[in-house]
């Protein structure tokens, strides 16, 4: 406010001295002076109208910027905002994997710069019993040691999705069929391995079926998807808690 009054002052000055200068050498053009009353006037009205309406224009041209500076801030706040829910928006709120929009995404991304790699179609073995003996609200935990399961069986870089309730998808990045085969099975390893236990009495035996299939070149994901998913199929048919693999030509 400080520098408002000042500045506005100082216009005020400055229109004062101009209409001196211009009253005082229109005056002597015309053979006449610029003394008593006259000069009263020619240093009063300028001061009386530029001071007050130089500073009621200051005062909102600060006012506007203020304005503007929390606007500029609000809207980079949304704009964080917007991307925060952008990010959470792609993931499953419960496992904190990718959900299956996202994760089709992301495999459709990934692919574009490089074919190579492996698709699992992961399903949790008999899971409706754990739901029907134990609680839903214990099937979600058994459904998280899963998740935990499968992330430490894959490694760092490969893409992981809960596809459907029970059902998770992993996308390995660049891997051969032979590794491919050995991080599905370690998979397989790490969910077996897991000592679920829902109440003091029982330990839940927790296993999973996998379905694998390697990226031919050219090949779509719906078709790496059904080329999976009959492998699947396959695994649940044989017995569960076991990986297959289609040939490298099945998906094509
Ligand atoms: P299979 O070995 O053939 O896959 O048998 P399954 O019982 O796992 O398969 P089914 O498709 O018959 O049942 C899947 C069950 O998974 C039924 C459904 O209630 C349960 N389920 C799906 N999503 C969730 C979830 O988010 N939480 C819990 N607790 N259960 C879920
Ligand atoms: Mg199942
Ligand atoms: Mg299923």
């Amino acid at each position: 406010m400080k520098s408002v009054f000042f500045k506005s002052g100082l216009i005020a000055i400055g229109s004062a001295l101009a209409s001196l200068v211009i009253a005082t050498a229109t005056m002597a053009m015309i053979g006449g002076r610029v003394d008593g009353f006259a000069l009263v006037l020619c240093v009063a009205c300028p001061l009386l109208v530029a001071w007050p309406a130089s500073g009621w224009t200051l005062y909102q041209g600060r006012r506007l910027r203020i304005a503007h500076r929390e606007l500029s801030r609000a809207h980079a706040e949304l704009a964080a905002a917007h991307r925060r829910l952008a990010e959470k928006a792609k993931l499953d709120e419960m496992t904190g994997m990718l959900n299956r929009e996202a994760f089709f995404a992301a495999i459709d991304g990934t692919r574009r710069k490089s074919d190579r790699g492996a698709l699992l179609i992961i399903d949790a073995d008999h899971f409706k019993k754990i739901n029907d003996n134990y609680g839903h609200l214990t099937g979600d935990d058994a459904l998280l040691e899963i998740s935990a399961a499968i992330s430490r069986g894959v490694r760092s870089g490969d893409v992981l999705g809960r596809i459907g309730g029970e059902e998770f998808a992993a996308f390995l990045v660049g891997a051969t069929p032979d590794e491919a085969r050995r991080v599905a099975e370690r998979i397989r390893h790490e969910v077996e391995m897991v000592r679920f236990r829902p109440d003091r009495e029982a330990t839940v035996p927790l296993t999973v079926s996998i379905g694998g299939t390697p990226c031919p070149q050219g090949a779509t994901v719906p078709e790496l998807m059904r080329a999976a998913d009959r492998k699947l199929y396959e695994a649940k048919r044989s017995g569960r808690n076991r990986t297959v693999f289609a040939p490298v030509q099945a998906a094509a």
